[in-house]
């Protein structure tokens, strides 16, 4: 039985007007007719009508880059220590946090063994309330290297490919790869490459020859310069840290991954907000400039939150944004971060990241409006994922970071001994 949504504001995507009271047509996980409700209400009769009111509908959100296995309420450790009994139901719950924001897809950058995996497929048969979501499984990893307890430790041009085999073999949707060291992981070497050109090429060749998309960790600038020179599909962090521990945008490397098309997942967050700034390597300003730069070079940013690590909560996804904005995205470029520039960075540009004939039923509506003032996105109102509503609980409040912080960027300077 279809459903028709209307609302008072409709926004099919991001390269659109707002239409004045729209509506979206769904049948099963399908939407099968979208535009005005003038145009459209005489084709309506007999259809149920879910009258969503003073909101913006619009397509649901991505976030490109989680970690469902983390409990964000525990101080940030890639160290998984739950059993895989006690992590399926810390993922459903992860999950179901997302849809609170108004995601719809997200896709898991580092996760251990095939949990994650488990709980796509449970959603995809809709057992279970979530997201569409794309897996990595275990990232590819020096020996020791970062996030290596997840089981995920290859080196070598033999052992990366075989690595590259084993995430397809247990159906990982894309491959991730830690091509520098992290925060997270105790002495990984945050700025320093961990794989040579040789195995960082090895990698995107054999992920391709996969047919899988490959991106990668990558902290410090050496990192990032193997990886497009590989031809990776994206690089997550970006954050251009060099020897001198210290942020240098390369303005040679970001014309390649503007002339190659390699896109960035900034994984904007909590962290990075203006009040409660706790990212361990450089001062706010300094990020914030980065990306700005990286933004000028003309390259495709998507939204990703690193939601799962320490204090970064899976429904506070509008936090990251504001750290987009003063970066100088407009509310249309945060919209398409958000939303169709993503679907492409997944490889779901045919499927879902907008409001057309044919594409998925996932849908999100907040209070106000994303096109003329990004805030909207702090206040979700109404989620529909694969065509099914779903009950979104309050976002929690901003945690009182104040009196933490300090010790928080100090763990993290220290385990990555920067
Ligand atoms: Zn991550």
């Amino acid at each position: 039985m279809p459903l028709a949504i209307r609302a008072d504001r409709l926004l099919t995507s991001s390269l659109v007007e707002v239409i004045q009271d729209g509506v979206a047509v769904v049948d099963g996980e399908t939407i099968v007719q979208v535009g005005s409700w003038i145009e459209l209400s005489e084709t309506l009769t007999g259809i149920p009508i879910k009258e969503l009111g003073d909101v913006t509908l619009m397509p649901g959100l991505f976030d490109c880059h989680v970690h469902l296995q983390m409990d964000p309420s525990a101080m940030g450790s890639t160290e998984i220590t739950l059993s895989d009994e006690e992590l399926l139901p810390l993922i459903r719950k992860n999950a179901a946090k997302l849809l609170d924001a108004g995601v719809t897809t997200a896709r898991d950058l580092g996760s251990r063994g095939q949990t994650v995996i488990t709980i796509r497929d449970r959603i995809a048969r809709h057992e279970v309330p979530g997201p569409r979501l794309q897996s990595a499984n275990a990232p590819l990893t020096v020996p020791g290297g970062h996030a290596c307890s997840m089981g995920g430790e290859c080196i070598g041009i033999e052992q990366c490919r075989q690595g590259v085999r084993s995430r397809h073999a247990e159906g990982a949707d894309v491959i991730k790869v830690m091509s520098t060291g992290g925060f997270m992981t105790p002495n990984s070497h945050v700025w320093e490459a961990r794989y040579s050109q040789e195995e960082m090429n090895a990698f995107a060749d054999e992920a391709h020859k996969w047919g899988l998309p490959i991106t990668t960790h990558a902290v410090g600038t050496e990192g990032i310069a193997r990886a497009v020179n590989a031809g990776f599909d994206s690089i997550e962090h970006c954050s251009w840290l060099a020897k001198d521990r210290k942020t240098h945008f390369d303005s040679g490397i970001a014309k390649q991954m503007f002339e190659k098309g390699v896109a960035v997942v900034p994984t904007m967050n909590t962290a990075c907000t203006h009040d409660n700034f706790f990212c361990p390597w450089d001062e706010r300003q300094a990020i914030i400039n980065n990306l700005s730069a990286v933004r000028e070079a003309g390259i495709q940013v998507a939204v990703g939150t690193d939601a799962g690590i320490g204090h970064c909560h899976f429904e506070r996804y509008a936090d990251g944004l504001s750290a987009m904005a003063d970066a100088g995205f407009t509310n249309q470029d945060i919209i398409a971060s958000a939303t169709e520039r993503a679907a492409k960075i997944c490889g779901l540009d045919k499927v879902t990241g907008k409001i057309a004939v044919g594409f998925a039923a996932d849908l999100a509506a907040f209070g106000g409006n994303p096109a003329q003032d990004w805030r909207a996105f702090t206040d979700p109102r109404f989620v529909m994922a694969r065509g099914e509503i779903y009950e979104q609980q309050a976002i929690a409040p901003l945690e009182d970071l104040s009196e933490i912080k300090g010790n928080v960027m100090e763990l993290l300077r220290r385990s990555a001994g920067v």
